[in-house]
C-alpha cells in the first residue's frame, strides 16, 4: 500500500514537472454546474431530458467539454522546458503529421487535422515527444486555428530560443462541414514562422518540400 501511494506521488511530481496532467479526474462541482445548464437546453431543444437515452447525457456533455478544454490547465511552456538538452545538432528536427482536435471558439464544434512543427536548434534540442503535447496543451481550448498555429509557433520560439520555428496546421472544420455553407471537404491551412524559416528562402523550401507529400 504504501509503495502505491510512493508511486502514486512519484507520479504526479513527475506531471507538475511536466506541466501536464492528464484530466481522468473530473472538477465535480464545475460538472455538476455544466451538466445542470445542459439538462435546460436539451429542454430548450424540444427533448424530453428524462428519456432513458439522454438520462446521463448532460454528465457526459459536461465531462466531454472538460476534457476538450483540458489545455488551459496546462503550460506548453513547461511541457518544454521539462526535456531540453543542450546539443550540437544544428539542422532542422521536423516532427510532421501530429494529430490535431480543437474547437472552435466561435460554434464550439470540432475542427481537426495535423501539425507540422520544425524548428532549427540553436544549442538546445527538446524531446522529440514535447512537441505533440505542445501541441494538445493548445489545442485543448477553444480556438481559431490562426491563433492555435501562432501559439504554437511563439511558445517554441520564446522557449527554445532557436534559429527558427515553423508551423503548418491543416483542418477540416465542422462547423464548414455540418452547417453554414456546407463544403464538406474543404481544408484549412495556416502557417507561421520565425527566424531562418522567413529569412532563408531555401530553409523554408526544404521544410514545404518535407511537408508537401502530406498537405491536401
Ligand atoms: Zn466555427
Amino acid at each position: 500500500m504504501d509503495d502505491l501511494k510512493k508511486l502514486a506521488s512519484s507520479m504526479m511530481e513527475e506531471n507538475e514537472m511536466d506541466g501536464y496532467q492528464k484530466i481522468d479526474r473530473y472538477n465535480e462541482e464545475k460538472i455538476k454546474d455544466i451538466s445542470d445548464k445542459y439538462y435546460d437546453i436539451l429542454k430548450d431543444l424540444g427533448e424530453d431530458p428524462n428519456r432513458e437515452g439522454l438520462l446521463k447525457t448532460p454528465e457526459r456533455v459536461a465531462k466531454a467539454l472538460q476534457f476538450l478544454t483540458h489545455g488551459y490547465d496546462l503550460n506548453p511552456s513547461e511541457i518544454l522546458k521539462s526535456a531540453m538538452f543542450t546539443e550540437e545538432y544544428s539542422q532542422m528536427v521536423l516532427v510532421k503529421d501530429i494529430e490535431v482536435y480543437s474547437m472552435c471558439e466561435h460554434h464550439m464544434l470540432p475542427f481537426f487535422g495535423k501539425a507540422h512543427v520544425a524548428y532549427i536548434p540553436n544549442g538546445k534540442v527538446v524531446g522529440l515527444s514535447k512537441i505533440p503535447r505542445v501541441v494538445d496543451a493548445f489545442s485543448r481550448r477553444l480556438q481559431v486555428q490562426e491563433r492555435l498555429t501562432n501559439e504554437i509557433r511563439d511558445c517554441i520560439q520564446e522557449t527554445l530560443n532557436p534559429l527558427g520555428v515553423a508551423v503548418v496546421i491543416e483542418c477540416k472544420h465542422m462547423c464548414m462541414s455540418m452547417r453554414g455553407i456546407q463544403k464538406q471537404n474543404s481544408v484549412t491551412t495556416t502557417s507561421a514562422f520565425t527566424g531562418e524559416f522567413i529569412n532563408n528562402e531555401k530553409t523554408r523550401y526544404e521544410f514545404m518540400q518535407l511537408i508537401a507529400a502530406h498537405l491536401s
